[in-house]
């Protein structure tokens, strides 16, 4: 199963995505994450993208759709993908289209997450990860159970992403509604959007993920 995530930032693709993988036996190909980890190791990728990434703005289309274009190919995505993150743009989603054709793979669904843009700001700025596993959380949606323990693994140092920040915000709803919206009547034209309430409760989002994916 193949499939795309589409959503303003702080709309819950990573959450679900998530989710999914567990649910389905895929992995999640986010590219936020694979620019961060860049970042951190400090790559050439990862020099060109930092100062992008923490004023909100989008990262080059060569860099991504190089990014994704070696990494579907990895053994670990032999049981499918879903793609979180990307395709950001319409060069990226035309570059998608050849490079899927050209390693003769085709996908399921287009999946819109809608939620307002006026829920988006709090999810975002409310949001933090542990910083031993990853497992995220929310100021106030979303809270360890025991307050300062991560649920999953026990530790007890959270992060916030360095473009959580209101300003960053700002210019990647900005990024989001200039940039990405235009990807949803290109997917709807070809007849493969479909769109889920991703301002539902986290499970009812999963359901509603489920459903659509078991229409195909
Ligand atoms: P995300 O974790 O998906 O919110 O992405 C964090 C940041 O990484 C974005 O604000 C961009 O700067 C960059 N980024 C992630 N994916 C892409 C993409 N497909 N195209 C351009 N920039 C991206």
């Amino acid at each position: 199963m193949r499939f795309i995530l589409l959503g303003a930032p702080g709309a819950g693709k990573g959450t679900q995505a998530q989710r999914l993988v567990d649910a389905h036996d895929i992995v999640q190909l986010s590219t936020g994450e694979m620019l961060r980890a860049a970042v951190a190791a400090g790559t050439d990728i990862g020099k060109r993208a930092k100062a992008v990434m923490e004023a909100g703005d989008l990262v080059s289309d060569d860099i991504l759709i190089g990014m994704i274009s070696d990494r579907v190919t990895e053994a670990d995505c032999g049981n499918g993908f879903i793609l979180d993150g990307f395709p950001r743009t319409l060069a990226q989603a035309e570059a998608l289209e050849v490079m899927l054709a050209q390693k003769s793979l085709k996908l399921d669904a287009v999946i819109e997450m809608k939620v307002d843009d006026a829920l988006l700001i709090g999810r975002i700025t409310g949001r933090y990860t542990c910083a031993n596993c990853g497992a995220g959380y929310h100021d106030e949606n979303l809270k360890p159970k025991v307050a300062g323990i991560c649920d999953n693994c026990g530790r007890t140092e959270f992060s916030h992403r360095s473009d959580d920040n209101a300003e960053a915000v700002t210019t990647r709803l900005a990024a989001y509604h200039e940039q990405t919206a235009p990807l949803l009547p290109f997917y709807r034209d070809k007849g493969s959007l479909k769109t889920v309430d991703g301002m539902a409760d986290i499970d009812e989002v999963t359901r509603q993920l489920n459903d659509v994916l078991a229409l195909g």
